[in-house]
């Protein structure tokens, strides 16, 4: 499902934040990709969603080299990516429904499917009672859950989370863990990059840990 051989990824004239990484992770998986920070989790996830392109090697998705990808293709490819944010990047004067409507809105989609499929995916997360407030009055792990609403809305195969739990407490960090549990459960592969190994100790799911841009360890 995603394909990493040798890839490099140097931003302007620095240093390596990525160097000669290879794995693979199956579809339908659940992966946690770990390394401090620095190591290079973000550019990795950001690569993956074609935020970033690689400066050598190839990354495959789905049975798609992302080198190819023209331009105009990218908002579509996204489309089947799901990608979730420490800070939520919620908008404070929209409406909750209006915050996870947004892509739908974007891709052009009639109000009766928007208004069925916002109302399915804040039902998974616990938060069609919120739809109309404002995120504002929300907690900081409500907010994250309508983060990953506005994520799945799109109804993506792959969802890659950048230390989604980073501003959360424990108790909360292992609630959101067990979100993306239920959504891997219905097929959907999941990548959460993390520096928290504490947080994820006893969790079962297969690692993938970077040490200054290079893959350290594989589980
Ligand atoms: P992590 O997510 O593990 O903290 P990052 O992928 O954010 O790691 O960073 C890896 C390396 O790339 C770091 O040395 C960081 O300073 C560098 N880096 C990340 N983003 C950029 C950028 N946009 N421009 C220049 N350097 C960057």
């Amino acid at each position: 499902m995603i394909q990493f051989d040798n890839v490099y990824k140097t931003y302007g004239r620095g240093q390596d934040a990525l160097k000669n990484v290879s794995f693979t992770i199956d579809e339908g998986e659940f992966v946690f990709l770990t390394g401090h920070s620095g190591a290079g989790k973000s550019t990795l996830l950001r690569l993956v969603a074609l935020i970033e392109a690689a400066s050598r090697g190839q990354v495959i998705v789905d049975g798609r080299n992302l080198d190819r990808i023209r331009p105009a293709e990218v908002p579509f490819y996204r489309r089947r990516i799901g990608f979730i944010f420490q800070e939520h990047r919620l908008l404070p004067d929209r409406s909750v429904f209006d915050n996870v409507a947004l892509p739908l809105v974007v891709a052009g989609h009639r109000s009766t499917e928007i208004n069925k499929r916002v109302r399915a995916a804040l039902d998974k997360v616990g938060l069609l009672s919120k739809e109309r407030t404002s995120p504002r009055t929300l907690s900081s792990g409500e907010q994250q859950r309508v983060g990953i609403a506005r994520a799945v809305v799109n109804r993506p195969q792959i969802l890659l989370a950048d230390e989604p739990t980073g501003n959360l407490d424990p108790a909360l960090s292992i609630d959101i863990l067990k979100l993306f549990g239920q959504f891997n459960d219905i097929g959907v592969t999941v990548v959460i990059a993390t520096h928290d190994l504490e947080l994820i100790r006893h969790q079962q799911h297969r690692r993938i840990a970077l040490a200054a841009g290079q893959v350290a360890a594989i589980g």
